[in-house]
């Protein structure tokens, strides 16, 4: 199963609760960045673009214990920079999992496999591994060679310690559909127990300005990947959120959702954009103008987002916030198709060759327009 139960059930009834008690806004992840240092340096990535003293600091592990307590998310992703170049990420790590959060340590995996003794085996806990693509992509995409190798030597030694071990696929303009299959059976080949997928957000600080996907290429992409997805593909992301990707399902951006705590403090509004920052959890969630972000907002640098950290806690809280939501998601995994309402045609899919005619899995060429998130 690609997301264990009890983590379902966590999310699920977070969800329920917040919206039985009407919460209007709440978090889902909390994304810590507990430092900004890589071993690496994508060309698509916008977060290790800082002077030198902010790339050597770090945030103690008591400063993150105390961010994901003010927020109370049920779930930690811990992306950066590299986090396992952190010097005390184990103490950051073993604090989550004892506060039973689901721990999403995101990594490219160049020091996983030396650091696997510090970290206990937990349902709690899972890797999730940067793959951007088969070898040559991957190595492209991170701009060194080998790194695709590395990784897959780690991944495979820590599912052999019995760690949870996920990837995550960030997608550029470029991309070749069926080569991004191939990377999904690798994976599953060796035994990853979920997949992430997302667009990259077109980060102005990025050294790579021209491989970034509008919007309708972000849809015709996703559509060509996952058309006749297979069964033995497992995704750690809602359903209704890759029926987002691929132009099927309209939602509005949850920016408060995965709410970003770093060296600078609460940022404003989202994981991707950085327009200031606040001292608690509290300030950040009633002083910002949330209603000036999103697409339905008109802001610019809203209109070509459709990253999962916006969009896909706006799928978990459409899943869980009501039965209809949630039989329609049970619907998708069946693989049955969803009932056309509000129905707007979209151009045909980018089928690649090899994909076979059949429909894809709970797909249809048809837009279902969801309750929108305010
Ligand atoms: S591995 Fe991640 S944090 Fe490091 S440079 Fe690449 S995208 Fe940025
Ligand atoms: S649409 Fe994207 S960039 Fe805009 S607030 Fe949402 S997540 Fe951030």
């Amino acid at each position: 199963m690609s997301v264990p139960f009890s983590q379902m059930w966590t999310v699920a009834s977070y969800v329920m609760g917040r919206q039985l008690r009407g919460v209007k806004r709440y978090p889902l992840v909390l994304m810590l960045e507990p430092l900004f240092r890589c071993n690496l340096a994508c060309a698509g990535c916008g977060k290790i673009q800082h002077p030198g003293e902010v790339l050597r600091d770090e945030l103690s592990p008591e400063a993150c214990f105390k961010a994901v307590d003010e927020c109370e998310a049920p779930i930690v992703s811990i992306p950066g920079g590299e986090p396992l170049l952190h010097s005390r990420i184990a103490e950051i790590v073993n604090g989550l999992v004892a506060r039973k959060k689901y721990v999403y340590l995101c990594t490219n995996a160049l020091k996983l496999e030396e650091s696997l003794e510090q970290f206990t085996p937990s349902k709690f806990l899972a890797f999730s591994v940067h793959m951007d693509g088969p070898r040559e992509e991957h190595d492209q995409a991170v701009c060194r060679e080998g790194v695709f190798d590395d990784a897959v030597r780690a991944i495979t030694a820590a599912k052999q310690r019995g760690f949870r071990v996920t990837t995550n696929t960030t997608l550029y303009a470029g991309m070749d559909a069926n080569r991004i299959r191939v990377l999904f059976d690798q994976m599953m080949d060796l035994g990853v127990e979920g997949m992430m997928i997302s667009p990259g957000y077109s980060y102005s600080k990025a050294p790579d300005q021209d491989h970034f996907l509008a919007r309708q290429q972000t849809v015709s992409l996703f559509r060509a990947i996952l058309a006749g997805s297979k069964r033995r593909w497992q995704f750690n992301q809602t359903p209704l959120f890759l029926q987002f990707l691929q132009g099927n399902v309209d939602l509005e951006c949850t920016p408060w959702g995965n709410p970003t705590y770093n060296l600078f403090g609460w940022q404003r509004p989202c994981y991707l954009l950085d327009e200031g920052y606040c001292e608690s959890f509290d300030e950040l969630m009633a002083t910002t103008a949330w209603h000036e972000y999103g697409r339905a907002s008109g802001n610019d640098k809203c209109q070509d987002c459709m990253v999962h950290c916006g969009y896909e806690p706006s799928a978990v809280a459409a899943t869980f916030g009501s039965w209809q939501g949630f039989l329609r998601t049970i619907q998708l995994q069946l693989g049955v198709p969803l009932r056309p309402q509000n129905l707007r045609e979209l151009p045909p899919p980018d089928v690649p060759p090899e994909s076979p005619s059949a429909a894809p899995v709970g797909s249809s060429n048809r837009r279902v327009r969801l309750p929108v998130l305010k």
